[in-house]
């Protein structure tokens, strides 16, 4: 097998031939056919989340076909069938999140791409109780981002509760399948970017968003909820400004930057600020299963696998609208 590994943080990934591995008992072995570049993967090439496995080879958003089955494997997988394997890769099932239904907030938790290698390959090892099974009828390129920007985005928006106004802060990867959601829910988007950055507010128009303008205005009326998908603490006391009272920000991501001091009023009158760690395979089924029926499109931009840096210095610019997908 091949693949793009960093064996150290800030550093280029290097194309690499690796050993072929068999899967173990409760493992799949999957032929990578797409695997989707998401900000996580940034913040690990950049050094910006700790403790990374290395040398490793990044990806979470993972699309491809069951290549080699472990011995215990359920008989539910079999060779040829498409999969996707997402950021959650293994969690303990005994402490007391996992026994209680929050194996996304599990204390001995794996991770694809960072703690375990990821899809930057042709193929990888994955645990086969947390692949997902994929709806038919879109290609593997448009369900890569799905796996990831969908399912952290679809959490995001679970967090927000009854909101019918929603303001969507960074409108990257996950936005622009949230707004899909939001608006087949019958919800008011409106998409808030970089200032200047009109190529993404016209991009959010088009998906039908309500307003655009830049993360430093106000949108013309107070929102019920913020989701903040940028990784910049500034955008904090930003969206908090613009929530209604009672108001919820939710913070999508798994890294920002420094938050910076805000005066209490910005908190008072029972705005919450609140954060998305992970998932959970329930959240992986419930959203896969019904993005057929949102009639969501994905807008990608594909990249030969071995151009990964590339990939990855165009979503730090905001070089693209939608995902970025590496094809093997
Ligand atoms: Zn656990
Ligand atoms: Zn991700």
């Amino acid at each position: 097998m091949h693949a793009m590994v960093l064996t150290s943080p800030r550093r280029p990934l290097e194309w690499l031939e690796l050993p072929d591995r068999n899967p173990g008992p409760d493992e799949i072995r999957v032929a990578v056919s797409a695997c989707g570049v998401c900000r996580t993967d940034l913040h690990v090439v950049d050094g910006e989340l700790e403790h990374p496995k290395l040398p490793l080879v990044p990806g979470h958003e993972v699309v491809g076909r069951i290549e080699a089955v472990g011995s215990e494997v359920d008989a539910g997988l079999k060779l040829g069938d498409r999969v996707g394997i997402p950021w959650l890769a293994h969690t303990c099932g005994s402490c007391s999140y996992c026994i209680h239904g929050h194996e996304n907030l599990c204390d001995a938790p794996q991770f694809t791409g960072y703690t375990r290698d990821g899809g930057f390959a042709t193929s990888i090892i994955a645990n086969a109780r947390y692949a997902f099974p994929l709806p038919d009828g879109y290609s593997d390129a448009s369900l890569a981002p799905l796996l990831c920007a969908g399912l952290i985005g679809w959490r995001s928006l679970v967090r927000a509760g009854s909101a019918q106004h929603i303001g969507l802060y960074g409108f990257g990867a996950a936005a622009h399948l949230v707004a899909q959601v939001a608006r087949w829910q019958g919800r008011t988007i409106y998409a808030l970017t970089r200032p200047g950055d009109t190529s993404s507010q016209s991009f959010a128009r088009s998906l039908g968003a309500e307003w655009a303008g830049d993360s430093t205005q106000l949108p013309p009326r107070p929102l019920d909820a913020a989701i903040i998908f940028a990784a910049d603490g500034n955008l904090i006391p930003l969206a908090l400004r613009a929530v209604r009272k009672g108001g919820r920000v939710v913070c999508a991501g798994i890294h920002m930057s420094t938050i910076p001091a805000f005066s209490y009023d910005l908190l008072w009158q029972e705005r919450e600020i609140v954060s998305v760690a992970n998932l959970t395979r329930q959240d992986g089924i419930d959203f896969l299963e019904s993005v057929p029926h949102w009639h969501i499109t994905t807008h990608t931009t594909s990249y030969p696998l071995q151009r990964a840096n590339e990939a990855l210095a165009d979503l730090r610019a905001g070089r693209f609208d939608g995902a970025a997908v590496l094809i093997p």
